[in-house]
C-alpha cells in the first residue's frame, strides 16, 4: 500500500496546462509549514469529453514537479472509475476512486444480508437487527463491487502500490453517520485498504458554487463521520490513516470553517477534491487579458449558452442553474474584462457575481476543448494572468481557510 499523507488536495486540470500553477499554491502552503499534497484528478468522463488520456495528467504532473523542483509527495487519481473504466488508468495513476454510487440500492441476497448481520453482534447493540440489515441491503451489494474493482487494479499493478478511495458522492441520498459506519464495516470485511471514503454529506454541491444547506447541519455529521471513522479503523482493521474525502470541494467557502474546526479538534486529515475550479480560473485569465483572450472567453459562453441543456446534462445532480438569470450573449459580447471576471470570479461580495453563469461555464468547458488548438494556444499567450488567477484561487479561497487557519 503506497500511503497517502493527512492533508491533501484534489487538482484537476482539463487541458492539462495549470499544473505547475496549483502547485505553486502548494508550495505557498510548504512555506508557511504545512504539507498540503496536490493529488491531480480526472475522471474517465472528463477524459471523454476532452478527448484526453490518462496518461497527460500524469505527465503534466511530473513536468509542474520538475519546473518546480518539488521534492514533496503528489499522485495521480483516477477519479470516478469503475470496472468498465478503470483499465486505461492502470500505468499512469497511483491512486484510485472506486465509484459505487450507481450500485447502492442494488440488493444483496437475502442470504449475504443475515451473514453479514450475524458476523456483526457490536452493529446490531448499537442500532439495533433491523436498521443494520436495512442498511446492509442498500450497501452491501455497493461494496463487494468496490471489492471486485480494487481486486482488479491490484491485480494488474502487481508490485506497483496504489491508494484507493471509494466514492458514493453521485447519488441522491446523503449516507448518515451510522450508515457510514455499516458500509465501513461491510468494506474492511471486503480487506479493500481505503484512506479516503467520500460519502455523499447532507445538503448540495453544486460545481463550483457554495455549499446550500444547513451548514450546522453538515458541522454535526462531519465531526459524526470523523467519529465513525476513527471507531471504524481500530473496529475493521481499516488503515489507520483513513480520512473523509470531499467531493465538488471546490468553492464551498461557507463549510470550510466547520471542516477547519473539525480538523484542529480532532487532528483528523481530509482530502478536498476542486478540480473544476482551475477551468474557470484559465477562462478568468483570458478575460482579464483583454484583447483576443477576452474575446474568446466571450466566444465559451455564447456556445455554452447555446449548447445548455447538452452541457448540464451529465451534470444534473450537481448543478442548479436558473437560466433566466443567464445573461443574454449579446450582452456579454459588450462586457469590458472587469464585468466579465466580475461575473464569473468567485467573490460574493461582488454585486456583479452570477452564480448561474458560473456553473454553466463550470460544465461548459466541452466547448473550449471543441476549440482545440486555438484554445490552447490562447493559454499559452495569456498563460501569466492565467496562472496568477489559478494559484490565487487555490491558494487563497481553499488552501487557506480549510489547511492554515488558526
Ligand atoms: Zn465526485
Amino acid at each position: 500500500m503506497l500511503t497517502l499523507e493527512k492533508y491533501s488536495l484534489g487538482v484537476g486540470d482539463r487541458f492539462a496546462h495549470q499544473a505547475k500553477a496549483q502547485l505553486e499554491a502548494c508550495r505557498m502552503a510548504a512555506a508557511r509549514g504545512v504539507e498540503v499534497v496536490p493529488v491531480w484528478n480526472k475522471s474517465n468522463r472528463e477524459h471523454l469529453i476532452v478527448g484526453s488520456e490518462p496518461g497527460s495528467v500524469r505527465a503534466a504532473a511530473d513536468a509542474a514537479v520538475r519546473e518546480l523542483n518539488w521534492t514533496g509527495p503528489y499522485h495521480v487519481d483516477a477519479d470516478h472509475i469503475n470496472l468498465g473504466t478503470v483499465d486505461r488508468f492502470i500505468d499512469a495513476s497511483d491512486f484510485y476512486t472506486l465509484d459505487v454510487a450507481s450500485a447502492i440500492g442494488q440488493a444483496a441476497s437475502a442470504d449475504d444480508v443475515a451473514a453479514f448481520v450475524a458476523r456483526h453482534p457490536e452493529l446490531v447493540r448499537e442500532t439495533g437487527a433491523d436498521a443494520v440489515a436495512a442498511t446492509t441491503r442498500k450497501y452491501l451489494f455497493a461494496v463487494r463491487q468496490a471489492g471486485t474493482i480494487h481486486r482488479r487494479i491490484a491485480e494488474q499493478r502487481g508490485a506497483r502500490p496504489f491508494i484507493t478511495e471509494v466514492s458514493m458522492d453521485e447519488t441522491d441520498a446523503p449516507q448518515t453517520p451510522p450508515e457510514l459506519l455499516v458500509i465501513l464495516a461491510a468494506i474492511g470485511d471486503e480487506k479493500i485498504p481505503i484512506q479516503t471514503i467520500a460519502p455523499k454529506f447532507t445538503g448540495r454541491f453544486n460545481k463550483g458554487v457554495d455549499y446550500v444547506g444547513d451548514a450546522a447541519q453538515f458541522e454535526r455529521e462531519f465531526n459524526d463521520d470523523l467519529a465513525v471513522i476513527a471507531h471504524a479503523v481500530s473496529a475493521y482493521g481499516l488503515p489507520a490513516n483513513l480520512k473523509l474525502s470531499v467531493h465538488s470541494g471546490s468553492d464551498k467557502f461557507s463549510i470550510y470553517a466547520p471542516i477547519r474546526r473539525a480538523l484542529l479538534r480532532t487532528g483528523a486529515g481530509v482530502h478536498v477534491k476542486t478540480a473544476g475550479t482551475t477551468w474557470l480560473e484559465e477562462l478568468i485569465g483570458l478575460a482579464e487579458a483583454g484583447g483576443d483572450g477576452l474575446e474568446l472567453a466571450k466566444q465559451v459562453y455564447a456556445k455554452a449558452y447555446a449548447d445548455r441543456d447538452a452541457l448540464c446534462e451529465p451534470y444534473a445532480s450537481v448543478i442548479d442553474i436558473n437560466y433566466a438569470c443567464l445573461p443574454e450573449p449579446s450582452a456579454v459580447n459588450g462586457w469590458t474584462s472587469e464585468q466579465y471576471t466580475s461575473a464569473l470570479r468567485h467573490d460574493q461580495k461582488n454585486p456583479g457575481f452570477n452564480a448561474d453563469l458560473r456553473q454553466l461555464l463550470h460544465v461548459g468547458y466541452k466547448v473550449a476543448a471543441k476549440m482545440g488548438d486555438k484554445y490552447l494556444k490562447m493559454l499559452d499567450a495569456c498563460e501569466s494572468s492565467i496562472a496568477r488567477n489559478v494559484t490565487e484561487n487555490l491558494f487563497d479561497r481553499h488552501i487557506r481557510p480549510i489547511f492554515l487557519a488558526a
